[in-house]
């Protein structure tokens, strides 16, 4: 094969991304943006279509990103545009209610069994910070059980990951976030039904509620084991807590309802966002109505937002869901066994200790052998092998999420060309992560 050429420069994006840093801080809206993982200059797109983005210097990339999930359905589906275009001429936004909100939500109800009833709201921190306050003022108790690894957006009481001892209260992770505001988060490492056991013993009657990503993806793809969401739906039962499963990432991306399609495990409450939003900032929570009967104007427990339910957002999260029956992910699902295959071939050609981690048609690479099931395991990867890699496969035209601990997302929309503009990637990244050196 002849030499591959690699261009790792973008001059445009750079020249971009040094006005950003003037004007924001680090120069992005949201800090996995920066390329900080990896290095290098961040890549400003200035368009996408179906599997690909391109950028502001003109280079085209196969898209494995899709905007963290929400392109399911690739970029500027004709049949979502047309739905948004619609909805700007009507306006875009009223104050009001609207029928698009009542569509949306009775969509989802549809979806998801154990969702009686939703509220809309604009982000999953919103929708996650929301159900937490829910199931607080349902219960009348303070305490929260999250796991390490776990991303539940920027919510000040969920930001706290920190210790993986059992029943270790949370410290904050970051400045600004009060001791107050973490102090009832106990932080307990993910798949260990033991440490939740040992929480609820610990504090008879303190607990409101146990918040676990449905199957994460924060931290790379590191699926439930077999019995441990079921584990905590029971635990939560036994002790009058309410089991609240953030489907914000997997919510109508593995399945048409979700994680939940996927192992039938009932919560009480769960969260959107990504994918029912289609590209547009939508997410909600939602669950049994006697609880969701708690919050205003209707029950005590307050929660508003000027644009939850904005129509122009509802409209286009309406139209994608609408797209997606089960042809829809059942390519899904086979675009994601195609690409899972081709890299595992490459890195294994190059003798990369590597394993693929998979959720439905979400998946990882891991730079190990050993089974990935909780943040300790996932942090002990040989993570220095991802950014050589990552930087082969966009020189190569290929966009990777930037960092080895976020899963990669496909659309109905990766055709053959796009797989095979992949495939031809691979095995100079695979090289590249081979020859990596800690
Ligand atoms: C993305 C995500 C969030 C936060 O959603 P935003 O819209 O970014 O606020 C919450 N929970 C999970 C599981 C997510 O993947």
């Amino acid at each position: 094969m002849a030499c591959v050429t690699y261009s790792y420069d973008a001059p445009v994006s750079q020249t971009l991304f040094d006005r950003a840093a003037v004007v924001t801080p680090g120069g992005v809206n949201s800090p996995v943006r920066a390329f900080r993982a990896v290095g290098g200059t961040p890549r400003f797109m200035v368009s996408g279509t179906g599997p690909y983005l391109t950028d502001a210097d003109g280079r085209e990339y196969v898209d494995l990103v899709c905007s963290w999930g929400p392109m399911i359905l690739g970029h500027g589906h004709p049949a979502v545009i047309e739905a948004v275009q619609a909805a700007v001429a009507r306006g875009t936004s009223f104050g009001t209610p609207g029928e698009g909100e009542v569509a949306l939500a009775e969509e989802i109800v549809a979806r998801v069994g154990p969702v009686e009833q939703v509220r809309l709201v604009s982000s999953g921190t919103e929708a996650t910070m929301s159900a937490i306050r829910l199931a607080r003022g349902f219960t009348g108790r303070a305490k929260v059980i999250k796991f390490a690894g776990c991303y539940h957006g920027h919510v000040d009481a969920l930001l706290a990951a920190a210790g993986s001892g059992v029943a270790t209260f949370g410290l904050p992770d970051t400045p600004g976030v009060t001791g107050a505001q973490a102090g009832d988060t106990i932080v307990l490492p993910y798949n260990d039904l033991d440490a939740v056991r040992h929480a609820f013993a610990r504090y008879p009657g303190e607990i409101a509620c146990v918040i676990t990503e449905a199957s994460p993806g924060n931290m790379g793809v590191v699926p439930p084991l077999p019995g441990f969401n079921a584990g905590l739906k029971s635990l939560c039962e036994e002790s009058g807590a309410l089991y609240i499963s953030d489907e914000v990432m997997t919510g109508f991306r593995v399945s048409k309802s979700g994680w939940y399609g996927i192992d039938g495990v009932e919560p009480d409450l769960m969260t959107f966002g990504k994918v029912m939003g289609g590209g547009f900032p939508a997410a909600a929570f939602g669950g049994r109505g006697d609880v969701m009967a708690h919050l205003a104007p209707f029950g005590p427990v307050y929660q508003a937002g000027t644009l939850s339910g904005n129509p122009v957002a509802t409209a286009a999260g309406l139209a994608q869901l609408r797209l997606l029956d089960d042809a829809a992910y059942e390519r899904v699902d086979a675009v994601s066994a195609e690409v899972r295959a081709l890299v595992t071939d490459a890195l294994t050609k190059e003798g990369v200790t590597h394993r693929l981690q998979t959720a439905g048609n979400m998946f990882s690479v891991f730079f190990t052998d050993d089974e990935v099931t909780d943040y300790d395991t996932a942090k002990a990867q040989q993570a220095y092998r991802f950014s050589p890699f990552f930087h082969a496969m966009l020189a190569q035209g290929v966009y990777l999420p930037p960092s080895a601990f976020e899963s990669w997302f496909v659309s109905t929309a990766h055709d053959t060309a796009a797989i095979e503009r992949i495939a031809a990637a691979l095995p100079t990244a695979a090289r590249a992560a081979a020859e990596a050196s800690a």
